[in-house]
């Protein structure tokens, strides 16, 4: 028996904690905290819950083991690998001879950037730029509002920011619960005096932790930031200099939040005047600041003007291109902006460079050698809708579970049921798996090598330090066999024929500009890890974006003016007379595949419950522990109430990990497509 210690990185959030495996003859015995690795989790020496369990799951009875063919739908028969292999790669040849955009591959956060590097590849190079994942159901408008206001759409800075930050606004983001280890980081600074903003509609328990608690209606965003930037401007608490330096458009701003007074702001978000002025002094005069949030802010149909105010709110401050300040948008899976770099994305080549350029394209077209399209792609939502008109006939899913994460299941399920032909790569049984036509069964993270990066852009090398169940095979295996049989044979950048994962991580070395220094040497060799953008194999990082010139085409930030107060697009009504809203839970992880296999976590937090205003409880007859329904336009939803003041009088909260997106809005925000999940108008009952 062989004992090892082996350094991986947590398959769980964003905030990319490393530990150890202890790993006897390939089989997880145990974790270690990997405290002698100078990364974010052991300078803290923690581990959250998840993390914590983060070997059960690997364990779990059903994992998929061979791969499958449907008799029927949910019904299965195992074949070998080279049966499944040939079926899919001739499958998708035809559709792809026939119109390439009746394809629709899915990325996945939940994977290495190796894998997403090839499937987007492999959708390219059968001619579709119709690939895209779970990023557009989470940080899409960071992306678009960041780009549109810096030039580029990642986190400006880095944890360490955090920590050396004097105030810090967290808004629609449950930090302590989303991103345990990485919230250590606001307490850090807390305890040397940096103050804490908390806007959001929950009383939360990262909200316990705020000097000032903000709690707005969901979906009231653009007048609780406009009004921020009213007081800042107002009382010129604005950094002139920065303003005049490094900005442009400040004038429209200035009137763009001319009517979003105090008192005006109050009655639309329902947060007392007073507060939005301490808040607003609070933040404009700590010299150093940083703003980070996650869902509750982006999505909405509103979300990319809701990210390009905050960007609007950092650069007037001047807490951008310095330490101890920046946007800190926080990813929710551990890979979303790798998936995102990768460009497991419908617009863009890897390195965010977009398929409607001309020069970018030639330059891939001679890389992979072939033609590819210069029409952006569809979106997963849009895909649907395709799916629902027939265009869309077959869709290859990679390590992701639209049946939950999806905002109007009911619907989704209708478009799956539609489909010609689907595809499932994945590492247990999934809701979405009922309707594939082959299943590949893939090896865990942990049960694979390869690089992901984290939400404040550190790519990480993850080893292997366990074996894969049965057959189960690592994502980026799987790809180049169907690749290979599908007719990419070739040998270099034009083919799919690899040994390893680290040979995909030196083909994306020479397509990615911010991944060009970023090679499996390095990240082997260096545990910490990388942070993007590193332009040659000699360069160190770096930590904070901006500090000489923003990556727009003049240099300069874009200040965003948002004149006009847009709330939901789905107000209450007579019939439906609250407004829901949806958040998660400390213990459980997005559509809950990997924690719902843990007994340690499922103990703890066993299910769902919908939390309801006192007030409201007792005008419906409703206690905790009763069963009630949720109901909205899309669905029902049962469902245990809790009461509780953590939400405010007319809203409903309900999380997300077990089905609630039946419930949820798909309306889409114009720019990023990310669909408005967390707000809309409901009823409830009680059963
Ligand atoms: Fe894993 Fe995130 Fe918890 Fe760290 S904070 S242990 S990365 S789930």
């Amino acid at each position: 028996m062989s004992e090892r210690l082996v350094p991986v990185v947590c398959p769980y959030c964003g905030v990319g904690c490393r530990l150890y495996i202890r790993s006897v003859d390939g089989y997880p015995v145990g974790i270690e905290y990997a405290k002698d690795i100078p990364n974010i989790s052991n300078e803290l020496g923690k581990l959250c819950p998840k993390g914590n369990a983060v070997v059960e799951y690997l364990l779990a009875k059903d994992r998929l083991k061979r791969p499958l063919k449907a008799k029927e739908q949910g019904k299965f028969v195992e074949i070998s690998w080279s049966e499944a292999i040939k079926e899919v790669a001739e499958r998708l040849k035809a559709y792809a001879k026939d119109d390439p955009n009746q394809l629709m591959f899915f990325g996945s956060a939940r994977t290495f950037n190796e894998p997403n590097y090839l499937v987007q590849k492999l959708a390219r190079m059968l001619g579709t730029n119709n690939v895209d994942h779970c990023a557009r159901l989470c940080h899409a408008p960071t992306v678009t509002g960041l780009k549109a206001v810096f030039g580029a759409g990642a986190m400006t800075n880095t944890y360490k920011d955090i920590e050396e930050a004097n105030v810090i606004f967290i808004i629609g983001h449950n930090y302590a619960e989303t991103h345990p280890v990485g919230f250590r980081y606001v307490l850090k600074a807390k305890e040397r005096g940096a103050k804490v903003i908390v806007a959001d509609p929950r009383f939360t328990r990262t909200a316990w932790f705020a000097d000032i608690f903000l709690q707005h209606y969901p979906g009231s965003d653009i007048a609780l930031i406009n009004g921020l930037i009213h007081v800042i401007i107002k009382e010129r608490l604005y950094d002139e200099k920065f303003v005049r330096e490094r900005c442009v458009g400040f004038d429209e701003v200035v009137a763009a939040v001319e009517k979003f007074t105090p008192e005006f702001v109050e009655k639309v978000t329902g947060v007392p005047a007073e507060l939005i002025i301490e808040a607003a002094r609070t933040f404009a005069t700590a010299g150093k600041g940083v703003i980070t949030w996650a869902m509750g802010l982006t999505q909405h149909t509103h979300g990319t003007e809701n990210v390009k105010l905050l960007g609007t709110l950092a650069a007037i401050c001047g807490y951008q291109g310095k330490e101890g300040a920046g946007c800190s948008p926080m990813r929710g899976q551990n890979n979303v902006q790798g998936a995102c770099d990768m460009a497991a994305l419908p617009n863009v080549f890897p390195g965010y460079q977009a398929v409607t350029d001309p020069e970018k394209r030639k330059f891939f077209e001679e890389f992979w050698g072939v033609e590819l399209s210069g029409e952006v792609g569809l979106t997963t939502v849009e895909a649907a809708y395709a799916a629902d008109k027939g265009k869309v006939k077959a869709y290859y899913v990679m390590g992701e579970n639209p049946v939950i994460s999806e905002a109007n299941a009911n619907h989704v399920m209708h478009t799956l049921e539609k489909l010609e032909f689907m595809v499932v790569q994945d590492i247990v049984p999934t809701p979405t798996m009922e309707y594939a036509d082959i299943v590949l069964p893939a090896a865990a993270m942990l049960e694979n090598e390869g690089s992901l990066t984290n939400t404040e852009r550190r790519v990480q090398w993850s080893f292997q330090a366990v074996k894969p169940p049965g057959e189960a095979r690592p994502d980026w295996w799987i790809l180049s066999e169907v690749g290979k049989a599908i007719g990419f044979d070739k040998t270099g950048s034009g083919g799919f024929v690899y040994n390893d994962a680290a040979d995909v991580l030196r083909e994306i070395n020479a397509c990615t500009p911010q991944y060009r220094g970023i090679t499996p040497e390095r990240l082997k060799e260096n545990l910490a890890g990388l942070h993007w953008p590193c332009p040659s194999e000699d360069h160190p990082g770096t930590r904070v974006l901006y500090k000489e010139k923003f990556l727009t085409p003049s240099g300069k930030a874009n200040l965003a003016a948002v004149p006009e107060y847009k709330g939901p697009v789905e107000m209450p009504d007579e019939e439906y007379p609250f407004l829901l809203t949806t958040h998660r839970y400390v213990g459980m992880y997005h559509t809950a595949t990997m924690t719902m296999r843990s007994c340690a976590l499922k103990k703890r937090w066993p299910e769902p419950l919908a939390e309801i205003h006192p007030d409201d409880a007792v005008k419906l007859g409703i206690k905790s522990g009763d069963w009630v329904k949720v109901v909205t336009r899309r669905g029902a939803y049962p469902i245990k109430a809790k009461v509780t003041r953590a939400v405010k009088k007319g809203v409903i909260a309900v999380p997300w990990h077990w089905g609630a997106n039946v419930l949820t809005n798909d309306a889409l925000d114009p720019v990023a497509k990310i669909p408005e999940t967390k707000a809309c108008a409901c009823n409830v009952a009680k059963i």
